[in-house]
């Protein structure tokens, strides 16, 4: 929010500007705010930002990119939200942010719409009144394929802290992550607390282990490699390559859980 109004402010002409990222994809629609301890409007309206990706994003930003840059429409890309001033047609319509804020039932209703319009393969496209205008959400991005996922892990990245902070000190958090290996994303185990289900979506997508290996090795070239991995993993339990057909070919069930009460035959270890 703060970065995009100072944008707005001393960049006047900025246009479009794209928010994403996991926090501006868990705010994508009214949402409780633990700070302010109230349910704040879908973050595009109080970011003033014109389009906003959400989950893992990679497919939605190339797609985008293309369209603005080949003056292309982009109002149906699949994985992005935008402000319209109408809702759109064939799209359900969740309760207002006006009602669910001060309904818990009315936000369990929205949230539970919500949720189960989060399968690729099932969701409708949602549209949720914030003030005069809407929130319109696009239908989610379908799941990277193995080679795409490889492709993504094999990109070139810095594995530093930016030099801005560095001057600070060592930055805490990159000691976890750096010699850290990512496996897989998604979840399947659908626990309650849990928001990484609407972020990175039910369907469990892997690197190969050639991928696998490749940043292994990597890791260990590093000047600072002390001589282990710390962590090989998602950010799940270990999912890597437990899926189900079922789901894969028709979406996710919306009347029972794979996991509990127990675990579901349709999984296949
Ligand atoms: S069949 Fe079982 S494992 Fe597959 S989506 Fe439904 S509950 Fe989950």
């Amino acid at each position: 929010i703060v970065y995009s109004n100072l944008i707005r402010k001393y960049f006047k002409n900025t246009k479009p500007i794209v928010l994403g990222g996991i926090e501006a994809s868990l705010r994508r629609i009214a949402h409780y705010d633990y700070w302010d301890d109230k349910v704040r409007r879908a973050i595009l309206f109080d970011a003033k930002v014109d389009i906003l990706v959400y989950g893992m994003g990679e497919k939605s930003v190339l797609k985008l990119a293309h369209n603005l840059k080949t003056g292309k429409d982009w109002k149906d890309i699949r994985g992005i939200c935008y402000i319209s001033p109408h809702p759109k047609e064939e799209y359900t319509i969740l309760p207002s942010y006006q009602e669910v804020k001060g309904d818990k039932k009315k936000f369990i209703s929205m949230f539970h719409t919500f949720y189960i319009n989060n399968d690729p393969l099932t969701a409708k496209g949602l549209c949720q009144q914030q003030d005069s205008r809407y929130l319109i959400q696009n239908p989610p991005s379908y799941p990277l394929a193995q080679k795409e996922l490889d492709k993504v892990h094999d990109l070139p990245y810095e594995r530093e802290a930016h030099p801005y902070y560095r001057k600070g000190g060592e930055v805490k958090a990159l000691e976890t992550i750096k010699f850290s290996i990512t496996t897989h994303r998604g979840c399947y185990g659908e626990c309650n607390f849990c928001s990484i289900t609407v972020h990175q979506g039910k369907v469990i997508q892997g690197r190969s282990e050639k991928s696998i290996l490749r940043e292994s090795k990597l890791l260990t070239k590093l000047g600072d490699f002390k001589g282990y991995i710390l962590d090989v993993g998602g950010p799940t339990a270990n999912m890597y390559g437990i899926e189900c057909q079922k789901k894969l070919k028709s979406g996710s069930c919306t009347d029972k859980r794979c996991l509990y009460p127990q675990f579901c035959p349709g999984l296949k270890i």
